[in-house]
């Protein structure tokens, strides 16, 4: 494992355009489980029927119920050691941008300035019917949060059967098509199109650092290392290891 590091940590400090893409493993030890996490959310509300908008726009009230545990618990969820460990990566000039599948914020309260969301975000809500928009805050503890007009408001973020943000898209791929190193966190890769990237930078030639606890569909034919473990302790150790090799 120590060789694989290094060489993670001399592909960083080698490459001229460094992103991260994260998912919703990087958040798991902050207290957000993911949609493999036993035992939690999502065992009891199945994510593909209860984080679609079909699903939404035909019973809002009932993916409020989902909607208002998942809130409570990314209230609660602090950055990790993995969130902090990009943020201060970005500082010392090493990563350019994360570029996020999730939406609870947690890069940005860590430090991170360049984020995108490519899944949106929860801080704001939109009216479907007028487009109305309201801060998180204005309606924080209503449950369901319903707009002036008098239906009920759906956070800005993308549901599966939702288009992703187009800025966030376009410029995603762009950076994509232009690193020279690329670390993806914790996803399970099978949400399409975020699933592109990867695999756009490997056609650029990137060196591609997987870390994960679990093999993934990139490991064998898109990764050329993983860096197998939790996401806190394998982001440390390539900090730790790019400031060492820095120093010399
Ligand atoms: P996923 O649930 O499909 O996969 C999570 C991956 O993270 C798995 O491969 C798992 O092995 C890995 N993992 C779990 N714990 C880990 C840890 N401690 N360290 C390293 N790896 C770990 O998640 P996905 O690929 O991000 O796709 C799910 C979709 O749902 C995304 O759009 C995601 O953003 C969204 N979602 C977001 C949140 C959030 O905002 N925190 C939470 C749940 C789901």
């Amino acid at each position: 494992m120590d060789a694989l590091i290094e060489k993670a940590a001399r592909a960083v400090l080698g490459s001229k355009l460094t992103l991260a893409l994260t998912g919703a493993g990087i958040s798991v030890e902050s207290g957000i489980p993911d949609f493999r996490s036993k035992g939690g959310l999502w065992d009891r509300y199945d994510p593909e029927e209860y984080a679609s908008i079909y699903s939404f726009q035909r019973d809002p009230e009932k993916v409020w119920h989902m909607l208002r545990e998942m809130e409570e618990i990314v209230d609660k969820a602090r950055p990790n050691d993995a969130h902090i460990g990009l943020a201060e990566l970005e500082q010392m000039g090493l990563l350019r941008s994360v570029i996020t599948q999730n939406v609870d914020n947690l890069h940005q309260e860590a430090g991170s300035k360049d984020v995108i969301e490519y899944h949106g975000n929860s801080r704001s809500l939109t009216c479907l019917w007028c487009n109305r928009r309201y801060d998180y805050a204005q309606k924080k503890g209503e449950y369901p949060p319903y707009c002036a007009c008098g239906r009920i408001l759906k956070p800005d973020v993308i549901f599966f059967g939702e288009a992703i943000p187009m800025e966030a898209m376009t410029q995603s791929y762009h950076l994509a098509s232009s690193c020279q190193a690329l670390l993806i966190i914790g996803t399970s890769a099978v949400v399409s199109p975020f699933n592109v990237l990867p695999r756009q930078a490997k056609q650029v030639g990137a060196t591609i650092i997987e870390i994960n606890l679990e093999r993934t569909v990139l490991t064998d034919h898109i990764s050329d290392i993983l860096l197998q473990g939790k996401a806190t302790e394998m982001v440390s150790r390539l900090l730790s290891a790019v400031k060492e090799l820095k120093d010399l």
